[in-house]
């Protein structure tokens, strides 16, 4: 129920416009890499001296506007500048709503083709991240028509929860490919619920995509998930080159320093900029004791009660709407 509640949080277009003006300078750095490209950069620099690659991503999602589609593309590419310039070991991460999938199919599929059309010039990767299952297939779709033009530093993302995701692996299995166990709400009728089947399937997928896929990125924060898939990589004698960790900058972070000091390829996401609400209301919903992580910058005792009495509101309105 608690997940329930901050993903209804993260929809909430009041609160994200507060924390898009108040929320990065009372703290929200410790899971947000920087406000602008420099800053980014810096963050990028110290983790690759640490052996970790990143991807990285202007945050922002379901954007409504051509005017700002726009501005996140340019930005993307100015990033992309960067990563060249720099000569930083990153690629990108975007999400497909960003460049106007809500808008117009069309415009989204040419902002993505220009920024697929840079990043290939200096031979980076783009990963298209896969958001909640309204835009799944659109997505997918655009990926296809992409693909269709030739394109090959393009890769994706496919989320275990979903009935669907063993269809997905096998379609993009000569991709470059992030599985994740997926981050929004959605219906049972589409997507496990429980953890344990959900965790079942990522294993499954991961599996088959590490047999028989071009390259995996083994998206989690998960202990479990990541014991199981070391001893899995090491039965098959699968090489280091087919798959990496991945992991959000700011979570975790020992963990992240542990499994690239031990010798395996690993990507840190590296999210910047203004739009950090919906991004981390999506991690309360995941694990509330990620509160943790900014509370003592972002959140004071009266917010934190305010959220923890909205919290309780909430789950008791839920309970009473059940009984009736
Ligand atoms: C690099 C990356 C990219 C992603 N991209 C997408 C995307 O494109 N689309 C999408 O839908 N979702 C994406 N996600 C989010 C993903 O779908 C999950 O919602 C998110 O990763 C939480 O699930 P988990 O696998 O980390 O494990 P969880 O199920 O959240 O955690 C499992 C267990 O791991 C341990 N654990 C987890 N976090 C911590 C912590 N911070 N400290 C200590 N222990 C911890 C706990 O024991 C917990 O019970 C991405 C995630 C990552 C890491």
């Amino acid at each position: 129920m608690l997940r329930d509640f901050f993903i209804a949080l993260s929809q909430n277009q009041f609160l994200n416009q507060a924390a898009r003006k108040y929320g990065l300078k009372l703290g929200a750095q410790s899971v947000v890499a920087g406000t602008n490209i420099p800053e980014v950069m810096k963050s990028i620099k110290e983790l690759n001296a640490h052996g970790i690659s990143c991807t990285v991503d202007l945050l922002g999602e379901f954007v409504s506007k051509k005017e700002e589609a726009t501005e996140a593309k340019e930005n993307i590419l100015a990033v992309i500048e960067a990563i060249h310039e720099n000569k930083v070991d990153a690629h990108i991460s975007l999400k497909p709503t960003q460049l106007g999938l809500d808008i117009d199919y069309q415009f989204a599929l040419e902002n993505l083709r220009e920024i697929l059309q840079k990043a290939s010039g200096y031979n980076i990767f783009v990963n298209f991240d896969i958001e909640d299952s309204a835009h799944v297939q659109p997505a997918y779709d655009i990926l296809d028509d992409l693909l269709r033009e030739g394109f090959d530093n393009v890769g994706t993302v496919v989320q275990a929860y979903f009935h669907r995701a063993e269809e997905y692996i096998q379609k993009y299995k000569d991709l470059r490919i992030r599985i994740v166990k997926g981050a929004y709400k959605e219906p049972a009728e589409i997507a496990y619920q429980d953890k344990k089947d959900i965790d079942a399937n990522y294993l499954k997928i991961a599996e088959w995509h590490l047999l028989n896929g071009k390259f995996t990125s083994i998206a989690t924060h998960d202990h479990h998930i990541i014991n199981h898939l070391k001893r899995f990589v090491e039965k098959h004698n699968i090489p280091k080159e087919k798959y990496e960790f991945q992991m959000l900058y700011g979570f975790r972070k020992d963990m992240q320093l542990q499994l690239a000091k031990e010798g395996y390829n690993f990507c840190t996401y590296v999210p910047f900029g203004q739009d950090w609400y919906g991004y981390f209301m999506r991690r309360l919903a995941e694990r509330p004791q990620n509160l943790n992580l900014v509370v003592k910058q972002v959140f004071n005792k009266k917010t934190n009660t305010i959220i923890g009495l909205t919290a309780g509101a909430f789950i008791l309105g839920r309970m009473s709407k059940r009984k009736k």
